[in-house]
C-alpha cells in the first residue's frame, strides 16, 4: 500500500489549525490514516507551501443554471433577477449540458468536493452520475397560487423519483414568497427526516410581504399576472411566519439570510435548539444581485452553524467557496481563517449529512485534500492571496 505523507506550513483539520511540524497521512485513495508529528512520520514526506485543508462543501448551488453566466445584469435587485431567471432560463439542451459540465469541473478544480444542489428538472442528472462530486439534490417546488399547487407538486415529484434512486434527495420549497400553504402541505412528507433548504430573506421586500402585503413582491406578482386576492399577510416576519413548516426536517438550511434580523435568529434558536439549522451565506450572489452582505456578526453572536454556498452562475462570477471566503474576509477581517475554513468544510458536511465521510481529517474519512497556496496562517492571517489546488 502506498501512502501520501503531506506536510505544509499548516494543516486545518476541520476544527483547528496545526503547525508546520505535523504530517497528514492518507492511503492512496485519500482515506485519512492519521495526523502525526514529523518525527514519527518516517520517509517520503512531501513538503508543500500553504495550508492543507479538507475539501470544501458548497451548500447552495443551481448547477442547472450554469448556462446563464453573465446573462443577467448585476445589481438589479432580487425581484427583477428572479423574473429574469424565470423568463430567460430556456436554452437549447446541448448548451445547457455543456455549461453544466464546465461548471462542475470549475468546482472540482477549486477544491469543492460536495454540493447541495437545487434542481427544478433532470438536466444535471447525467453529469452527477459521473460521481466527480458528491451531491445532495434539493428538488425545488414553487407556486404562489393555491390552484396550481398539485400540478407543481406532481412535476417536482417526477424529478424527485428519479433523483432519489441514485442520490440523497428531498423536495424543498423555493422561497417563502413562492410557495402556497397548499404546496407546503404536499411537499412536507418529502423532506421529513431529511435535509430541507429554502431561500430565506434574500431581499428586504420579503418581510414587507408577510408583514403587510406591500412592497416589490406585489409588483412581481403583477408582472407575472397572478391574482393574489387570496393572500392574507401574517403580520410577522417571513422567517417567523413559515419556520414551523420545517419542523419535521432533520436538518434545515436557510439560504442567504441577507435581511434576517435579531428577533428572527432568536426565534429560530428557541424553536430549534442545537445545530440542526444552518445559515448558508452566498455573499457573492448577494453582492451581484442586491449589493448587500448578510448580518454575519449577528449569526456568530448566536453561535449559528454557518455554512457557505456559491448560488448559481446566473448570479455569481465563479463557483468557488474560496472566492466566497475572500469576499467575507474583505468585509469582516476580524473573522479568523480557522473559523472561515470551518464554515467551508465540517459545518457544510454536517448540514448535508455527509460528515461521516467529508469535512475533516479524521481517521477513516475521505474528505479530499486541498492545498491553499499563496498564503500561510502565521505570516498573512488572510486568504486573500490564496489559490486552491486539489491534491487528492
Ligand atoms: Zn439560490
Amino acid at each position: 500500500m502506498n501512502f501520501h505523507k503531506l506536510q505544509a506550513d499548516s494543516i486545518f483539520t476541520g476544527t483547528q489549525i496545526l503547525s508546520a511540524n505535523h504530517v497528514l497521512i492518507t492511503d492512496e485513495k485519500g482515506i485519512i490514516q492519521e495526523i502525526t508529528d514529523e518525527k514519527e512520520a518516517g520517509d517520503n514526506i512531501e513538503k508543500l507551501n500553504g495550508i492543507l485543508t479538507p475539501g470544501f462543501v458548497n451548500c447552495h448551488c443551481h448547477l442547472e443554471l450554469s448556462h446563464m453566466k453573465g446573462l443577467i445584469p448585476e445589481k438589479t435587485g432580487l425581484i427583477d433577477f428572479v423574473f429574469s431567471v424565470v423568463t430567460q432560463r430556456h436554452f437549447p439542451t446541448e448548451e445547457i449540458l455543456e455549461s453544466i459540465a464546465v461548471a462542475e469541473n470549475e468546482m472540482l478544480q477549486n477544491g469543492i468536493v460536495a454540493v447541495g444542489d437545487i434542481s427544478n428538472n433532470l438536466l444535471t442528472m447525467q453529469q452527477k452520475k459521473r460521481q466527480n462530486l458528491q451531491y445532495y439534490n434539493f428538488v425545488e417546488s414553487s407556486g404562489w397560487l393555491p390552484a396550481i399547487a398539485y400540478q407543481r407538486f406532481e412535476r417536482s415529484k417526477e424529478s424527485y423519483d428519479v433523483f432519489s434512486k441514485d442520490f440523497s434527495a428531498s423536495i424543498v420549497p423555493h422561497a417563502p414568497y413562492s410557495v402556497s400553504n397548499d404546496l407546503w402541505h404536499l411537499i412536507k412528507p418529502y423532506y421529513k427526516n431529511k435535509v430541507v433548504s429554502i431561500h430565506n430573506q434574500e431581499t428586504i421586500f420579503e418581510d414587507e410581504l408577510f408583514l403587510q402585503n406591500s412592497g416589490d413582491f406585489v409588483r412581481m406578482y403583477q408582472m407575472m399576472k397572478l391574482d393574489t386576492s387570496f393572500y392574507e399577510p401574517s403580520g410577522k416576519s417571513s422567517l417567523q411566519t413559515y419556520f414551523n413548516q420545517l419542523k419535521d426536517a432533520a436538518n434545515i438550511i436557510l439560504v442567504h439570510n441577507t435581511f434576517t434580523k435579531e428577533p428572527d435568529v432568536e426565534f429560530v434558536k428557541k424553536a430549534r435548539p442545537g445545530n440542526a439549522v444552518s445559515f448558508c451565506l452566498c455573499v457573492n450572489a448577494n453582492q451581484y444581485i442586491e449589493q448587500r452582505l448578510p448580518p454575519i456578526d449577528l449569526l456568530r453572536k448566536y453561535e449559528c452553524n454557518i455554512v457557505l454556498g456559491t448560488d448559481s452562475l446566473a448570479s455569481n462570477w465563479s463557483l468557488s467557496i474560496l472566492d466566497e471566503m475572500k469576499t467575507i474576509q474583505k468585509s469582516f477581517p476580524q473573522i479568523s481563517i480557522e473559523e472561515l475554513l470551518g464554515w467551508a468544510t465540517i459545518n457544510g458536511a454536517k448540514a448535508l449529512q455527509m460528515n461521516d465521510k467529508l469535512g475533516s481529517f479524521e481517521k477513516g474519512k475521505q474528505p479530499g485534500v486541498v492545498l491553499l497556496e499563496g498564503t500561510d496562517v502565521a505570516r498573512y492571517k488572510s486568504l486573500l492571496t490564496a489559490n486552491a489546488k486539489r491534491l487528492i
